[in-house]
This record gives structure tokens, sequence and C-alpha cells, in this order.
């Protein structure tokens, strides 16, 4: 699935829509260049849970925990791991066949762990396209 968006309120209400039909179990991968929207896609996700606070970008911790939506939201960047086992000592596993909705972003750098399914979310720019311009491809894996 292709979505376009021209605007970061159209990427943060694409986000609600899939924080609210999200359901546990259930893991993103998010992948994209700085300064591409990956925050702004993952604020509107976790208003879709119902959760109001700001999300921050979890680079020092790797997991950001938020329980007050209608199911817990796992957000990790684990931009900063130095190799996948890591993840184990974290609990990775406990987070991704949990009750929630984890959201891993640069989930490249540990594709020998990612459970066998999953979905993948690219974000793109396309300057051609205008500078607020953004393709958002969503893919099962
Ligand atoms: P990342 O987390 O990928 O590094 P951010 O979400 O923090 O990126 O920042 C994205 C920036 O791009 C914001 O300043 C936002 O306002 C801007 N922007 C412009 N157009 C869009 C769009 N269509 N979707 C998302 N963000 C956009
Ligand atoms: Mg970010």
């Amino acid at each position: 699935m292709v979505i376009e968006t021209n605007s970061p309120e159209e990427t943060l209400e694409l986000g609600r829509q899939l924080g609210e039909k999200a359901e546990a179990g259930q893991v993103y991968t998010l992948i994209g260049d700085l300064g591409v929207g990956k925050t702004v896609l993952t604020q509107g996700i976790a208003q879709g849970l119902g959760i109001e606070e700001p999300i921050c970008s979890p680079t020092f911790t790797i997991v950001q925990v938020y329980e007050s939506g209608r199911i817990p939201f796992y957000h990790f960047d684990v931009y900063r791991i130095g190799d996948v086992e890591e993840m184990d000592e974290i609990g990775f596993d406990d987070y991704v066949y949990g009750e929630g909705l984890t959201m891993i972003e640069w989930a490249n750098l540990i594709e020998e762990i990612l459970p066998e399914h999953y979905s993948q979310i690219t974000i793109e720019k396309d300057l051609e396209r205008g500078f607020d311009y953004r393709r958002i491809t969503i893919e099962e894996i």
C-alpha cells in the first residue's frame, strides 16, 4: 500500500488511523532518512492509541514504553545498538510477543531478530513533488 502526503498534518492523520486500528501483538518497522517524518508518523500512531503525552525519540534508551493508551505502545529506536545481543538483554522478545503495539525505528539493523511477520513502513521524499511531499509505503512481511 502506498500513501502520499503533502503536509505533516496528513502524515500525522495517517499515523492516527494506523494507531486506531492497531491490535495487541502487532509490529511496525519504520525506515526513512533523518527529517523524513518518522517522529511525526509515530506521534500520530500514539494519538490513535489514545496516548496524549508527546513522543520523544528513544535514542538513548533504545525503548520507550507508553502505557496510557488503549494498548501499550513500545517505541524502539535501535540506531545505536552495538549488536543484536543487546536486544536480548533489554527483553526485546517480551515486547514484540507481548500485549502492545511495537514500533521499531532502524529495524534493518536488527533484521535477524525481527519476528516472522510485521508491517514495514518506509517514508521517502521526492523533491520533484515538492518539499513537503512524502511517499509512505506499508508492506506486510
Ligand atoms: P524524523 O523523525 O524522520 O527524523 P521528523 O518527524 O522529526 O523526522 O521531522 C519531519 C519534518 O518534516 C518535520 O519538520 C515536519 O514538519 C516536516 N514535514 C514536511 N512535510 C511533511 C510530511 N508530508 N510528512 C511529515 N513531515 C513533514
Ligand atoms: Mg525522529
